[in-house]
């Protein structure tokens, strides 16, 4: 099952940006002199000021240091926008999808995208945003969105996004943890038919903060509520007013552009900081190259920009190249499973960008809802998020991509600001399961777990560091630099440490196998948790799993699996026999689950990503302090795991 491999298509390799010498040419030089490579890359932007240093960066514990283009100013507004606006002006620069399929999309070209940009930053300034002051967004996925971003990237405030599905509790301290100035927000959030009260929630929020902080808010479903004079601003009433030309700010290359949070799968999130120029190279070049992106294709990220992965590949990237970028508001599942593939048909959707928990709830349903929609415009499909599982990564191969569409499994996380490990479409092979190469410029190492010494031969397995840094790189925890310095640069000296861990096969291609906080020691044998959870979804029964590890007397640690089955199945004990024979088979003795727990749900962040630690706990009964479950999704889901699991003491 590992050991299939998909070449690149031959088109894909005479069109696509990066054939495979390409690769191995522009990749050797990528690491032999990253001054000369990222210097040559820089140019992808207009800077108001050339930069004459490229790189200036250490990650020597005590005085770790990350500048980019450190002399170099720029506004990045300006290169998502302005400067396409000799040739692009009337081209579509975003597609807005709404919640509601009957409700119209937009289009919004450059100049549109330009012009509200300039009315949203002049709303800002009136306000009395400065640069350097923070802005904390908690919006739907609308334009509105894009623009504020934009608009605090044009006067040089640093925008942090809180996504909009969190609680009242969460975004004070967010608001708090930035000392933001402004909050823009809007009065519901329409997802999957219901409606989030997201001014509701901001008044809540706003009862924890600082008198001074400012609303404004922008008016989506109509439905507000209460209203809070000299606190309060109604978006839509200054807007009109506004002119639709603001002057960008001219900003340092390491002037911060945005704080954001991390998912919280493995504890508190973390406040990352992103600068401006290094991680707009980063995360424009990933767009074009990873993505094969070329003009006139339509550009499809499904994330929410309230992770990263819609900072960086729904308007950073895309905007930056001048691209189309589509936006949706709702969810994959409303009005029913067939909606992402309706979006793709409606807007002839060329590159598709989801998450494999996404692929998985889509799977679940069955492949009538995919085929009943017109897929010929897409050429390509890409994953982020978790490690995919063969079994869904197959079945976005053959039945989504038709067999047809290269998928670009991209691991990378909120730290490193786009892609680090993925397969080029026109260069590499894929796999499935397998993050595969080296982005350009990145140098990933495997470590000995214990020593941290570097492996060089393969097959191996250890954990994921980094040896060197590349532009995209986080700068700093907000507010708390030891932090920034002990998470990542303290547990294996001079490396920069992902926490995955990771396999690199024989042909020297990478796999994912979990966090290294997930790692299960079994008689002495370690394991990823991946391997498991994907042998088990591998079986017809089995929708989705989550596996640990628990304390056992004899084998060290037992397996522990959580498993939803799928629509319909009876869960039995004969199917729990069934599935330690399949996992057996499929892997060996060795990996034989110890117990297994039908769960109807899995606990999972709001990004959408299974949280083990409160699975360990559950597997551990030690579920009295399960850790920070702010970004938890759904709290009734570990209540149902934990009710029976004691049933069953
Ligand atoms: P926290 O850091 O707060 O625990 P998090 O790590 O889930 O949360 P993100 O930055 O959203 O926060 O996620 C990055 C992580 O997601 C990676 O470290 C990795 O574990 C996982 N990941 C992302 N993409 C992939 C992929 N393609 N394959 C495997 N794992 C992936
Ligand atoms: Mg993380």
């Amino acid at each position: 099952m590992l050991d299939k491999s998909y070449p690149p298509a031959a088109e894909m390799v005479k069109s696509a940006h990066i054939d495979a010498a390409k690769y191995d040419k522009m990749y050797a030089a990528s690491v032999a002199d990253p001054e000369a490579f990222w210097g040559e890359e820089g140019k992808r932007l207009d800077w108001i000021k050339a930069y004459t240093q490229v790189k200036d960066t250490d990650f020597t514990l005590g005085k770790v240091k990350i500048n980019w283009f450190a002399d170099g100013t720029l506004n990045v507004a300006a290169n998502c926008i302005d400067r396409h606006l000799a040739d692009r002006a009337s081209q579509t620069a975003i597609i807005w999808e709404p919640d509601d399929p009957k409700e119209t999309a937009q289009h919004i070209t450059y100049q549109q995208l330009h012009d509200n940009t300039c009315r949203m930053a002049n709303v800002l300034r009136d306000l009395g945003v400065k640069r350097g002051d923070r802005v904390i967004l908690y919006l739907p996925m609308i334009p509105e969105a894009a623009y504020a971003m934009l608009a605090c990237a044009r006067i040089g405030a640093i925008h942090s996004i809180v996504f909009a599905g969190f609680s009242p509790d969460a975004l004070a301290a967010r608001i708090n943890g930035c000392d933001a100035k402004v909050l823009i927000t809007a009065d519901e959030a329409p997802r999957g038919g219901k409606k989030t009260p997201l001014k509701t929630n901001a008044d809540k929020a706003l009862l924890h903060t600082k008198d001074t902080v400012k609303c404004l808010v922008i008016k989506r479903t109509g439905g507000q509520t209460t209203w809070t004079e000299g606190r309060d601003f109604d978006y839509t009433a200054l807007a009109q007013g506004a002119a639709t030309t603001c002057e960008p700010a001219e900003m340092n290359a390491e002037d911060p552009l945005f704080i954001l949070y991390t998912s919280g799968s493995t504890g508190q999130p973390k406040g990352v900081v992103h600068t401006s120029g290094g991680y707009l190279v980063y995360a424009a070049m990933t767009h074009q190259i990873t993505f094969d992106y070329h003009d006139g294709d339509v550009f499809w990220c499904s994330a929410d920009v309230g992770w990263v992965t819609g900072h960086s590949y729904i308007v950073y990237g895309p905007l930056a190249n001048g691209a189309t970028t589509v936006m949706f508001e709702g969810v994959p599942t409303y009005p029913d499973a067939s909606r992402f593939w309706q979006v793709c048909e409606k807007h002839k959707v060329t590159q598709f960008y989801t998450a494999p928990t996404a692929i998985r709830a889509l799977m679940g349903q069955g492949k009538e809802f995919v085929e009943k929609c017109d897929l010929s415009s897409l050429r390509l499909l890409g994953t982020v998020g978790e490690p995919i599982n063969p079994e869904a990564w197959n079945w976005y191969n053959d039945v989504v991509g038709g067999g047809r569409c290269p998928i670009v499994d991209t691991w990378w996380q909120t730290e490193t600001g786009g892609h680090l490990l993925t397969p080029l479409p026109g260069a590499h092979a894929t796999k499935p399961g397998a993050a595969m190469k080296p982005f350009f410029g990145v140098m990933p190492v495997v470590l000995e777990p214990t020593t941290g010494a570097e492996i060089h031969e393969s097959p191996t397995e250890g954990v994921l560091a980094i040896k060197d840094s590349w532009p995209g790189q986080m700068r700093s925890v907000w507010g708390d630099h030891d932090r920034f310095e002990k998470t990542y640069f303290s547990d294996y000296k001079g490396y920069y440490f992902s926490g995955d861990g990771c396999r690199r096969d024989a042909d020297g291609d990478y796999w994912i196998t979990g966090r290294v906080d997930d790692v299960i020691n079994v008689s002495g044998h370690r394991m990823g948790t991946a391997e498991v959870e994907s042998a088990l979804v591998a079986h017809e029964c089995v929708a989705e799993a989550a596996v640990v590890g628990y304390p056992h007397e004899i084998k060290g640690q037992g397996i522990y699996c959580y498993v939803t089955l799928m629509n319909g199945v009876e869960p039995t004990d004969e199917l729990k026999k069934a599935l330690r024979g399949w996992v057996r088979e499929e892997i060996g003795p060795i990996a034989s689950p110890d117990l297994i727990q039908w769960a109807p749900g899995l606990p999972k962040t709001r990004s959408g990503k299974i949280m083990r630690r409160i699975l360990r706990k559950i597997a551990e009964n030690d579920y009295g302090a399960l850790g920070d479950i702010s970004t938890l999704a759904d709290p009734d889901v570990v209540e149902n795991l934990i009710d029976n699991r004691m049933n069953r003491r």
